[in-house]
This record gives structure tokens, C-alpha cells and sequence, in this order.
């Protein structure tokens, strides 16, 4: 009988989200799935979205390579890519088996629900996981880091120095 053991395929996960900016909460995720569930994260930059974002995609995109790249648990595991389109569309182009999510509070579990739902519809091959928010990171949210920069309050325990370095510029334009 063969003993070697066995070569797992490799499991690649997409982490959608708008990261209008990324913050220690998101980095979190992409880290624990790394190491319960996938193998590669892409994460996927929404281009366009209800919600008004405060900094452009390019900066966005940017912000999450350069925090990406500044974390070396996390450098040679990570793509950060553009999401135009369809989401489904996104993940099968590029064979992905699994979506990534983060649960914080209950108040997100409709939204997830919801959507969890219709993506199963649209491919039922592609299986939605959610991880939930660390204790430390559960009240972090990309809209409060940017009320809190715009006041001038201090954002360093939510996000890399680097994106409150970002922010702390376009507050002062
Ligand atoms: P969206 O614009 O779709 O709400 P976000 O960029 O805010 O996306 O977040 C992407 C994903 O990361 C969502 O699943 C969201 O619930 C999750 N998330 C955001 N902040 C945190 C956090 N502090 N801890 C855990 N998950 C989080």
C-alpha cells in the first residue's frame, strides 16, 4: 500500500468586499482563511457598489498590496485584483472553489444571508464560507475608520499605518 501522503488539490478562495479602506478587521479574515480553509486568497476590489466610497479603487487596490506586502504571512499567499462584473463570473474565471466572508454583528447576517443565497443560485458549484469577526476586530468597520479619520481622530488600532497614513492626507485635502 502507498503511505505517501496525499497531495490535496490546491483550494483557492475569493474575498469580495469595497475595503474603502482595509482594515486589521479585514486582514484578519484573509489570515484565518489562509490557515483553516484555502490555500491562495485573491481579494476582490468592488469597482462599483451601492455605497459611496470615500477612496478611489486605484487607492483601495493599492492600500491592500502595499499592507499585503508588508505582511509576511501573507506576501506570497495573496492576490489583490479588481472586481468588475459579476462576482460569480469573477470566481469562476478564475477557478476559485470558495467565496470568503466576515460575520461581525447579528446586523450582518441578513446582508450575508441574502447574498450567500443568491450566489448559490448563480453557481451552486462554489461554496460561500464565513468566519467570524475576532473578538478584537468585531466593532471594526471601513465606515467608522472613515468617520473617525474625517474628525481627525486617531485610526493606528484599526488599520496599517500605511492606510492611516492615506487617510490622514485626504482628510487634510
Ligand atoms: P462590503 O462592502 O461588501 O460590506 P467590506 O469591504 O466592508 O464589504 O467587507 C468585506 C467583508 O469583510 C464582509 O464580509 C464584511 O462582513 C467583512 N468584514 C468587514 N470588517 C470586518 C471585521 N472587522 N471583522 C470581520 N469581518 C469583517
Amino acid at each position: 500500500m502507498n503511505s505517501a501522503p496525499l497531495q490535496p488539490p490546491l483550494r483557492l478562495g475569493v474575498y469580495p468586499g469595497s475595503f474603502d479602506p482595509v482594515t486589521h478587521g479585514h486582514i484578519d479574515i484573509i489570515t484565518r482563511s489562509l490557515r483553516a480553509a484555502v490555500d491562495h486568497v485573491i481579494v476582490a476590489v468592488a469597482t462599483v457598489s451601492e455605497k459611496k466610497h470615500l477612496l478611489s479603487q486605484k487607492l483601495r487596490l493599492s492600500l491592500l498590496e502595499d499592507v499585503i506586502a508588508a505582511t509576511p504571512e501573507l506576501q506570497t499567499r495573496v492576490t489583490v485584483l479588481p472586481l468588475e462584473g459579476l462576482l460569480m463570473d469573477f470566481v469562476r474565471t478564475h477557478r476559485a472553489q470558495v467565496l470568503i466572508r466576515g460575520l461581525r454583528a447579528v446586523s450582518d447576517f441578513d446582508y450575508e444571508f441574502q447574498m450567500a443565497g443568491m450566489n448559490r443560485r448563480l453557481d451552486e458549484t462554489i461554496e460561500t464560507i464565513f468566519l467570524m469577526a475576532s473578538e478584537r476586530h468585531h466593532f471594526v468597520a471601513s465606515s467608522l475608520v472613515r468617520e473617525v479619520a474625517a474628525l481627525g481622530g486617531d485610526i493606528h488600532s484599526f488599520v496599517h499605518p500605511l492606510v492611516a497614513q492615506a487617510l490622514q492626507k485626504q482628510a487634510r485635502n
